[in-house]
């Protein structure tokens, strides 16, 4: 019984429908049995209205004054009792008003002129008689003595204009009230099964509605993580359903290619952190195992030393990667004074470039401000000098430039150097991949996670970069980004998010 009743409690999809769908056909059923019962005793009355007007009409043809004014009255429809013109005949005839006719014909004055037996039961209102003088014939309900509802006419008998006599004709409502009393007791037991069988209806409609999103879920369960190849099956109709459909196969699209690059990255950074690390352990199985002099004893040590730093360098950038990919890193943006940032990062940059001999100019530096954050867009910048001073040859120039174009800011790192192949132009920004592997850096410091960083500061601070280049020639990056917003220039400092990263992961320098 609990379980049952855990199963229905909260109310399922269906359920809730189906509760929702009888609410409605109750309400429904509710009103339209009112319509139906109020039209049909309106038109039982208005029956039973104009057959009296009838009977009213047909009795005051028997009616007529002679020359001294006295009323005669002639029986032509049977339904009032013998005698004299006015007298209400008590004899033989019951005072039932469900038996016999209920006929009262008065005088201008309100007499009595002649009734029927059961005529004297009712109890006739004075409106009754005073409308119809009026000219207005009137209809309504009135009582018996013993509370029997009657529905009379009344109606004024005209001679040149004038009023000679009312007639009255009444009937007893207690058929039609039967009739009425009957059809609402079939409303009240009809209702139910209707209800029950809506209810079953509905039930049975909201469950077949859900079909196929039960076969969508059943297909979506069987796609386990690592068989996210499968897709979900698209219905051909073009609903609810089909959006559905489409909607989970993107997202597992998205999930595979996520998992996929995920899966890339762990591979590539497992063999990227095996190589210093192997390195390491030779040097040191060296320095144990073989009999060294000081001087190669340190040597070796500042070998280690050497790649440790890359190790170190390597994992600050994995570590700078992976958070972007969960969305953990956020920015700390706030007004950044970029071509002072730029002529800063030149300044350090330029000893690197005297020890590979390379010309550093700063050229066309505008002001501009940018909200952004600094130390990332420090890690930008060295990451794209420091390519462009390693890519060139000796000899070689590189320039870089600041500009300020409509409401962006415009970022120009050329060299003159080795150039890249257009093939390879597409792949550049791709994580660990690097143009010629055999060609490494001469500082050691290849890991073909530079550009990625880089591409990941612009696009996190709602930039774009390109790259041309040519074999031989040299390259050009160009990076653009979005000027501050001259209220946050102003106001000195818009902080929007704070960064949760406990570290901040500078350069490979
Ligand atoms: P890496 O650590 O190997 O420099 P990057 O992601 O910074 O990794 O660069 C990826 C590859 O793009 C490099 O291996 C190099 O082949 C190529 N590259 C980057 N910048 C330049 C440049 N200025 N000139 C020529 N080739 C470049």
């Amino acid at each position: 019984m609990r379980m049952l009743f855990a199963r229905i409690w909260p109310l399922g999809v269906r359920l809730q429908l189906m509760f929702w769908y009888t609410a409605v056909f109750a309400v429904l059923i509710f009103f339209s049995d009112t319509i139906l019962y109020t039209q049909l005793q309106t038109s039982l009355l208005a029956n039973l209205d104009s057959s009296l007007s009838v009977q009213a009409q047909q009795i005051s043809n028997g009616i007529s004054t002679t020359n001294n004014g006295t009323i005669t009255i002639q029986d032509t429809t049977g339904d009032l009792p013998e005698g004299g013109t006015s007298t209400v005949d008590q004899q033989g005839n019951h005072t039932d008003i469900n038996f016999g006719s209920l006929v009262r014909i008065l005088d201008v004055k309100g007499h009595l002129l002649r009734g029927t037996a059961a005529s004297t039961t009712l109890l006739i209102p004075s409106k009754s008689i005073t409308q119809p003088l009026h000219g207005t014939s009137w209809q309504g309900n009135v009582l018996t003595h013993d509370g029997q509802q009657v529905r009379l006419y009344s109606m004024a008998l005209m001679d040149n204009g004038a009023p000679i006599a009312i007639v009255q004709v009444g009937e007893s409502l207690a058929q039609l009230n039967t009739a009425l009393h009957t059809v609402v007791l079939e409303f009240v037991i009809i209702a139910p099964f209707v209800l029950l069988l809506g209810a079953l209806g509905s039930y049975w409609l909201a469950s077949h509605a859900f079909v196929p999103i039960d076969r969508l879920t059943r297909t979506t369960q069987q796609i386990q993580a690592g068989d996210l190849h499968q897709r979900v099956p698209v219905p051909r109709t073009r609903d609810e359903v089909h959006r559905l459909a489409i909607t989970l196969n993107e997202m597992i699209a998205r999930l595979e290619e996520a998992f996929r690059r995920q899966r890339r990255f762990v591979a590539d950074a497992s063999h990227e952190l095996r190589t210093p690390v192997a390195v390491i352990r030779s040097m040191t199985e060296l320095a144990l195992f073989e009999e060294l002099t000081l001087q190669e004893y340190k040597q070796m040590l500042g070998n280690i030393n050497i790649e440790t730093e890359r190790l170190g360098h390597l994992i600050s950038d994995l570590l700078a990667l992976a958070r972007s990919d969960e969305g953990k890193t956020l920015l700390e943006l706030e007004p950044v004074q970029f071509d002072k940032l730029v002529e800063g990062v030149a300044a350090y940059a330029e000893v690197l470039a005297i020890e590979h001999q390379i010309a550093l100019h700063v050229q066309a530096v505008e002001p501009v401000v940018i909200l952004g954050d600094e130390a990332r867009l420090i890690q930008m910048l060295i990451n794209l000098l420091d390519n462009a001073i390693i890519y060139t040859n000796a000899g070689g120039q590189v320039t870089i430039s600041v500009e300020k174009k409509g409401t962006t800011a415009c970022l120009t790192v050329r060299d003159t150097g080795i150039g890249i192949a257009p093939e390879h132009l597409p792949h550049l920004f791709e994580r660990f991949y690097r143009v010629d592997p055999a060609r490494v850096r001469t500082d050691g410091n290849s890991s073909g996670l530079g550009l990625s960083i880089v591409e990941w500061v612009v696009h996190a601070h709602k930039g774009s970069i390109k790259v041309e280049s040519q074999v031989g020639q040299g390259s050009t990056f160009t990076v653009i980004l979005p000027l501050a917003p001259t209220r946050a220039v102003e106001t000195g400092s818009l902080t929007q998010e704070k960064s949760k990263a406990a570290g901040k992961e500078h350069s490979r320098h």
